[in-house]
């Protein structure tokens, strides 16, 4: 039987051991500022998640709300107005926006120092040349529940299904950095399936249910699933955990497994920012 890598005991770890920082640090507390637009269901609980877990943490978050057809100029002026404001040490923007947003113009509209997301070109160069910066939540989350269970990606085999900005390109970035073998693959891969079995660790971020079958695991791996779409049944990941976990070593849970460890990073990143603030 895989073991099986479970995120919710490790990151309730994370947030208490932020929380009683936070409270140590004496002064006001870190402050996060979230910025969502639209009304799409799961990006107001991603919200809602991340604004409870500030209050538990003893941290005070706002939320700036537009409708989806907002204008880019109001967001990034609402962007320049959280910058400069000294109660708030992050500044996030949720995800997915609206088509007409540009995206990178939002990345870079936000202070490289309250960055918690770590999606500023400075942040994303300071991962790639191996300095330090802020480093984004969820590829950060998935080197710690490495790391907690033991698993040493030194010179093995990573391969990372998907290149996006969030996930893809950054945890590839971390696992290079931690001296794995990177591959990363995308939707243009051939042959996707034999690309996976050289992998040791397998991340997979595409977002797709059941891509990843039993054909594409090599005995012994450890499997971390990071895509998370929404199905008639629940939440789905993109492994199809019944026949690939037989084959694991070890494997994560969806949900349970990476997701809660988004969030707890988010308030670790935050924390970060409150101290580089108070210098
Ligand atoms: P996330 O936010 O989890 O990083 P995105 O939806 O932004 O995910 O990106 C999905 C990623 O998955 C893209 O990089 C894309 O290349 C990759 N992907 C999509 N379909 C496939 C596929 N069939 N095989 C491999 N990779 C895929």
């Amino acid at each position: 039987m895989a073991l099986l890598l479970e995120g919710r005991g490790l990151a309730a770890s994370i947030r208490a051991r932020v929380a009683s920082e936070a409270a140590a640090l004496g002064g006001r507390p870190p402050g996060l500022a979230v910025i969502l637009v639209g009304d799409d269901p799961a990006s107001e609980s991603y919200v809602a998640g991340k604004r409870k877990a500030c209050e538990k943490a003893g941290f005070v978050s706002s939320v700036s709300r537009f409708f989806d057809s907002v204008g880019p100029e109001v967001l990034l002026a609402e962007i320049a107005r959280l910058n400069a404001d000294p109660s708030i040490d992050g500044i996030l923007c949720q995800l997915p926006l609206p088509g007409h947003i540009p995206l990178d113009a939002v990345a870079r509209a936000v202070l490289p120092s309250k960055d918690v997301d770590g999606f500023h070109p400075q942040n994303v160069g300071s991962l790639w040349r191996g300095e330090r910066g802020i480093v984004p939540c969820t590829p950060a989350g998935i080197m710690r529940l490495l790391d907690a269970n033991g698993i040493d990606p030194s010179g093995r085999r990573a391969v990372v299904v998907g290149r996006s900005g969030i996930v893809g390109k950054p945890v590839a970035a971390l696992l290079l950095a931690a001296n794995a073998t990177v591959t990363i693959a995308h939707s243009k891969t051939r042959d996707l399936a034999s690309v996976c079995r050289e992998a040791y660790i397998l991340v997979t971020a595409a977002g797709i249910p059941g891509l990843i079958g039993a054909d594409f695991v090599a005995p012994g791996a450890v499997v971390i699933d990071v895509g998370i779409t929404r199905t008639a049944g629940g939440l789905a990941g993109d492994v199809d955990f019944e026949s690939v976990e037989p084959l694991c070593s070890a494997i994560t849970p969806v949900p349970g497994g990476v997701g809660p460890l988004t969030i707890a990073l988010l308030l670790e990143n935050t924390l970060a920012c409150r101290k580089l603030a108070a210098g």
